[in-house]
C-alpha cells in the first residue's frame, strides 16, 4: 500500500488524507502540535518543521511527500527530496515562500503582474512610493498569508507607522489594484505532463481571508478563461511540477493579473469536492502518487462558504437541500478557518433558490447578489 506523508497537518492535510484513503493510500502527517486537525483522520508525527530527525522518519515511513502550505523550510525538504520524492518540488516551494521572487517569475513568463518594489530601506520605500503613488499596498516578503503582513498606505501619514511595524524584514511594495473582481484559476499536472483545469472561480475576501467562492463562473470571458490557464501552463510547465497549483488572480478591465501563486491545493477550490467528480484533493493525491488524474468538470454550480471564528449550528443550515457540511475539528478561534459548506446543485433556477435560502440564513444578501451578478 501506498503511503503519503504530509507536513502541516492542517484542514488541508485532513482533507488531503480523507481523499488519500478513499484510493486505499495511507497518510502519515507531520505537524508540531499534538491537536493537529489532520490528527484526526490521520497518523501523526507531533514534531518542528525544522526538526530534521523527525523529517527522516517521515520519509522513511513514506513513499512520496508532499505538503499543506508554503512555509516549510525548504533548506529541510531538500535534503529529504534525494531519499523520498517531495511534491510539489522544492524549487516551486521556494518561489512561493517569498512574494519578490514569485513576483519576478511571474514577470519572466510574461504573466501580466501589478507594478510592485523590493523594499530593503526606508529611501527604497520612498522612492517606490514615487512611483505607486497611493495607495499602495505594503507586504513582508515572507511568512504573509490570508491578510497577514501587509499594509494599505492609504496617505503619506500611514508611511512612517507601516515602516516601523516591519522594519527588519525584506519587504515588498505593490500598487493598489482597484480590480472589478477576483479569481483564482487552479490546475493540477502528472509525472507525465499531463494537465488538468478546474473551472476558474470567483472568490470574495474579507479582511484578507476569502470569505466565500463561487464556480463555475457563469458566462465567463473565453479569453479571460485561455489566458488564466496559459499562465498557469507556463508555471506547471518551467517547474516540470508534479500535483495541484493554484493561482489567484485579480480582473481588470476584463484582463487578469497575477498576485500570488499557491503551490497546494487551496481554499477557493474546496467547491470541488461537491462539486467535481474528482475534488483538489484527490487529484492532488493522484498527481503525487503517480495515479490517472481524474475528471475536474464542475457538476453544475457550487458555491463555497467558509465558516471562520466559530462553527455555527449546523442543524439549520443541513435542512437546505444540496448544502454539503465540512468541519476542520479546530477549536473556535477569532479569525481561524474552522469548516466550510458549499452548496452544489446541477440546475441554475436550483442553485439561486438554495443559496436564496442560504444568503437568508447565514444574513447575508449578498451572497445572492454575488452568484448572480456573473
Ligand atoms: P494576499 O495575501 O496577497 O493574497 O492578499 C489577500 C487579499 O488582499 C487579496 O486577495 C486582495 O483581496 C487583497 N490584496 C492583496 N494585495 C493587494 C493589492 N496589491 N491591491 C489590492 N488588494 C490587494
Amino acid at each position: 500500500m501506498t503511503r503519503l506523508g504530509i507536513i502541516g497537518g492542517g484542514q488541508l492535510a485532513r482533507m488531503l488524507a480523507q481523499a488519500a484513503h478513499k484510493l486505499d493510500i495511507s497518510t502519515l502527517v507531520l505537524d508540531p502540535k499534538a491537536d493537529a486537525c489532520a490528527g484526526q483522520v490521520s497518523e501523526l508525527i507531533q514534531a518542528e518543521y525544522d526538526d530534521q530527525t523527525a523529517l527522516n522518519q517521515l520519509a522513511e515511513q513514506c513513499d512520496v511527500l508532499t505538503y499543506d502550505f508554503e512555509n516549510v523550510p525548504a533548506a529541510g525538504l531538500q535534503q529529504l527530496a534525494g531519499h523520498c520524492p517531495v511534491f510539489p518540488g522544492v524549487d516551486i516551494l521556494a518561489v512561493a515562500q517569498d512574494r519578490l521572487s514569485e513576483k519576478t517569475l511571474f514577470g519572466e513568463l510574461d504573466i501580466a503582474v501589478p507594478e510592485f518594489h523590493a523594499i530593503n530601506s526606508r529611501p527604497d520605500l520612498l522612492a517606490a512610493l514615487e512611483q505607486t503613488g497611493y495607495p499602495a499596498v505594503l507586504k513582508t516578503r515572507r511568512f504573509g498569508y490570508d491578510g497577514k503582513g501587509q499594509s494599505i498606505l492609504r496617505q503619506p501619514e500611514d508611511m512612517e507607522p507601516a515602516w516601523r511595524r516591519f522594519e527588519g524584514h525584506p519587504l515588498i511594495l505593490e500598487q493598489f489594484v482597484r480590480y472589478d473582481w477576483e479569481c483564482s484559476v487552479i490546475g493540477v499536472r502528472s509525472a507525465e505532463g499531463e494537465i488538468a483545469y478546474y473551472p476558474l472561480a470567483r472568490n470574495h475576501h474579507n479582511h484578507g481571508i476569502l470569505d466565500y467562492s463561487h464556480a463555475p463562473i457563469p458566462n465567463l470571458d473565453a479569453g479571460l478563461k485561455a489566458t488564466a490557464q496559459s499562465y498557469l501552463r507556463r508555471i506547471l510547465e518551467k517547474f516540470d511540477y508534479v500535483g495541484v497549483l493554484t493561482l489567484e488572480l485579480f480582473v481588470v478591465n476584463g484582463q487578469p493579473y497575477a498576485n500570488e501563486i499557491a503551490p497546494r491545493v487551496h481554499n477557493s477550490g474546496h467547491w470541488s469536492i461537491d462539486g467535481t467528480a474528482c475534488s483538489q484533493f484527490e487529484n492532488h493525491v493522484r498527481a503525487c502518487c503517480g495515479l490517472p488524474l481524474g475528471d475536474t468538470r464542475a457538476i453544475g454550480e457550487s458555491l463555497m462558504l467558509n465558516w471562520i471564528g466559530d462553527l455555527p449550528d449546523s442543524a439549520p443550515y443541513l435542512k437546505i437541500d444540496g448544502l454539503h457540511w465540512h468541519p476542520y475539528g479546530k477549536q473556535a478561534r477569532e479569525g481561524r478557518k474552522v469548516g466550510h459548506a458549499t452548496l452544489t446543485a446541477a440546475d441554475r433556477e436550483v442553485f439561486h433558490a438554495q443559496v436564496r435560502q442560504l444568503a437568508k440564513l447565514h444574513g447575508n444578501p449578498e451572497l445572492v447578489e454575488f452568484v448572480t451578478q456573473s
